[in-house]
């Protein structure tokens, strides 16, 4: 097996992470000044392996089982999952899809307050390359709170979407392998203007990027960051154990492999948040120091691509789409996929009509309006309602409209019958893209959901006025999908 150079990472490009993070600090604490120190890391809890000794001896020569932690909306439940692996040269895990995985990366960016709000460099500078990690038992039966359960889990969710994606009749060949980024510590140092420092963590989230080695291969870069005290105490759940969470970032991954090269060719680049950039903006950065409020460009070992014209938002915001809508069928529709999970569920629904503050979830002449910069967002700090300026409320509102549609047009449809549809969608969004380049809108990529639901009408759908007529009633900014959709 071909001996992966995992430590010689030298580039990532088009990375689909999140950009303008907010951050709502404590205050106070001005005079906190922070070079690193182990107490600095204090708000974040971040977990170790159960099983050290493994890094030092054998590992895990192959398996069909291993166990995972499930979230099931009201606990993580121990779960043994089927998950064909083996270990490479060098005893790192591997499986079909998943090259392996890293420990201990640490990236920290040396940042600035500017009128009260933060400005990062693009890149950081990564201050640990990480190890690969093993696994040792043979069982492969881990605790919760092990770093191993975490890979397992993780591993767990990214091949079971990729082998999902590969049954399906237009899927296509040549998917990325994926390297596992666990636990990755992104750190952000701010000096302040008055000299001085405040120290910043993403946790709570995750993401899909690309990296490239030093050889020129490519990589999926899907990394699972810690988890904050201040996030745990609200909802005991590990993001990674959502099942949500991996199969979005998987949706990412799909996406790109099919719009990726069009969309560079006509000079779009491909955006992408962090996952679940708004759902979780108060505590996707844990507070490392004192608080301060900031609007600054985020990466993890690369450069930052943050959207810079309303071709590249709307894109952007149809890949946040794309990736619900992904994850939604990969998990068989469930309702509550996000059940007890805060900020995410209701909102990030696609089976809920309303926000979970309790919106209609529309996309109207005002929330267009607000998407498209004509107008401002309201500043609120209520995660239960989206501000409608961030690429994830395309995902908000149309992922439920989205859904309506497509369930009610096509009830005798399987779930793989769905996800066949939206990679027909990927690929449809790939033509458009091709054939309009920079005047792609949120409602022309739409446009081509909408047909092609319209052409894939299954027995026993909705009648076709009705379900046009409820599109229009939700949509009442996107006119032009109705007139398809009629
Ligand atoms: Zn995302």
């Amino acid at each position: 097996m071909k001996k992966v150079v995992l430590l010689s990472i030298v580039a990532v490009y088009v990375p689909l992470i999140s950009s303008c993070d907010r951050i709502f600090g404590r205050g106070g604490d001005d005079d906190e000044v922070l070079p690193a120190t182990e107490t600095a890391l204090e708000g974040v809890d971040i977990h170790s392996l159960e099983d050290s000794a493994c890094e030092q001896s054998g590992a895990v020569e192959s398996t069909t089982k291993a166990y995972t932690w499930i979230w099931n909306g009201t606990e993580s439940v121990k779960t043994q999952v089927d998950l064909a692996g083996s270990s490479g040269t060098d005893g790192e895990f591997m499986t079909a899809g998943v090259l392996g995985a890293l420990r201990d990366l640490e990236a920290v960016y040396e940042c600035e307050v500017v009128g009260g709000e933060g400005v990062c460099p693009e890149s950081g500078t990564v201050k640990s390359n990480g190890t690969v990690m093993k696994l040792c038992r043979s069982d492969l039966s881990y605790s919760r709170e092990a770093l191993e359960s975490q890979l397992l889990t993780t591993h767990y969710f990214v091949e079971k979407s990729k082998s999902l994606y590969e049954a399906l009749p237009s899927a296509k060949s040549g998917l990325v392998k994926a390297i596992l980024f666990i636990q990755p510590r992104v750190i952000k140092n701010y000096k302040k203007e008055d000299g001085t420092y405040a120290r910043l963590m993403m946790t709570d989230n995750a993401s899909f990027s690309f990296a490239k080695t030093e050889d020129g291969e490519e990589y999926g870069v899907f990394s699972s960051y810690p988890t904050s005290k201040k996030y745990y105490s609200q909802t005991p759940v590990h993001l990674w154990e959502v099942p949500f969470v991996m199969a979005h970032e998987y949706g990412h991954n799909i996406f790109e492999h099919h719009v990726g090269s069009v969309a560079n060719s006509v000079g779009l680049r491909l955006i992408a948040g962090d996952g679940f950039k708004k759902s979780i903006m108060r505590t996707n950065m844990t507070e490392l120091g004192s608080g301060l409020k900031t609007k600054t460009p985020l990466n993890i070992f690369s450069n930052l691509l943050e959207a810079e014209t309303p071709a590249e938002k709307a894109l952007g915001g149809i890949n946040e789409l794309y990736a619900d809508l992904f994850s939604f069928y990969v998990n068989e529709g469930k309702s509550d996929l996000l059940k007890g999970v805060a900020c995410l569920e209701t909102s990030r629904d696609p089976k809920s009509d309303k926000t979970a503050a309790g919106t209609e979830k529309k996309w109207t002449t005002t929330v267009d309006d607000i998407f498209t910069g004509k107008t401002s967002a309201s500043t609120s700090e209520d995660c239960s309602e989206p501000l409608y300026d961030d690429i994830h409320d395309v995902a908000s509102v149309l992922g439920y409209v989205a859904a309506h549609l497509i369930d009610s047009s096509m009830p005798s449809a399987t779930y793989k019958d769905k996800l066949n549809l939206l990679v027909q969608f990927a690929d449809g969004i790939a033509s458009h893209v091709s054939s309009s380049g920079t005047a792609v809108r949120v409602d022309s990529l739409f446009k081509v959901l909408v047909a092609l639901v319209k052409q894939n009408r299954t027995t026993g759908s909705t009648a076709t006025t009705a379900i046009c007529q409820e599109l229009a009633a939700q949509i009442p900014a996107l006119t032009g999908s109705v007139s398809a959709c009629l």
